[in-house]
């Protein structure tokens, strides 16, 4: 418990300083990149691996400070009434995409007639391709990827489950914290993203790892108190309309 109130002081204060000096950050980049673009237009083929680093790198930073804004987005949210089935089908394209690339296979299970929930459709879309980037990722010599949904009483459930290298113990205890990393170009924001949306959502994380033989995220959702929010959210345009 003492780690868990670490853990949220630390993702808040990463948080406001997000907040703080996002703009300032942005604006001279966006600046660089536009002149580094044009030099790279008049100067011929000459340098073009140069080039393709450094347009590489200021991506990479930008990626960066965008994964620092979400964490730093605390304010409401715009939710509505959605079934998670939807949400995954439209991130399925781009995941596929990823996939092949990396000569891996993909699976897609939704459970039909999913309860809906109260979420917000761009978080929802950004924590399934962060879990799904970090499994496929974790497949080194092929694998493949299996995302699907599932319902219990009281429960909407999304698994991303790989057949990666796994997770130890050492890792599983401090990879939702900010910048840790085992990747030679990880930001180590990706699952503290994920935890934020999650939490925001009225849900919780669990993960099942094999070292060798893959990983599971279980991603689970509360549906009562949901459906609650939602509830609240619909009284307060009915009163602001009356
Ligand atoms: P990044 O992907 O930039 O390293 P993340 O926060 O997404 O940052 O993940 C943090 C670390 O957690 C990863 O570097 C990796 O060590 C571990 N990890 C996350 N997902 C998986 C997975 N599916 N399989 C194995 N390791 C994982
Ligand atoms: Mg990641």
């Amino acid at each position: 418990l003492r780690d868990e109130l670490g853990r949220m002081d630390r993702l808040s204060l990463v948080g406001q300083m997000a907040a703080s000096i996002t703009h300032e950050i942005r604006n001279p980049m966006a600046v660089i990149r536009g002149f580094v673009q044009l030099m790279k237009e008049r100067s011929g083929e000459t340098h073009n691996d140069y080039f393709r680093i450094i347009m590489d790198e200021l991506d990479r930073a930008n990626m960066i400070i965008n994964d620092f804004l979400s964490l730093a987005q605390n304010r409401l949210i715009d939710k509505a009434l959605t079934s998670l089935n939807d949400i995954v089908a439209d991130t399925i394209p781009l995941i596929q995409a990823d996939a092949n690339l990396r000569g891996l296979h993909l699976e897609w299970n939704p459970r039909p007639s999913l309860p809906e929930l109260w979420l917000n459709d761009k978080e929802m879309k950004q924590l399934i391709l962060n879990l799904a980037r970090n499994g496929l990722e974790a497949m080194k010599d092929g694998g493949s990827l299996r995302l699907s949904t599932r319902t219990y009483p009281g429960i909407v459930e999304l698994r991303v489950q790989d057949t990666g290298v796994g997770i130890t113990q050492i890792q599983m205890d401090q990879m939702f914290e900010p910048f840790f990393t085992t990747k030679s170009r990880g930001t180590g924001l990706g699952l503290p993203v994920c935890l934020s949306i999650v939490e925001k959502h009225h849900g919780s994380i669990e993960v099942e790892s094999k070292e060798g033989e893959g990983t599971t995220f279980i991603v689970k959702f509360r549906i009562e108190e949901s459906l609650a929010e939602a509830a609240a959210a619909a009284g307060y345009e009915v009163g602001f309309a009356g």
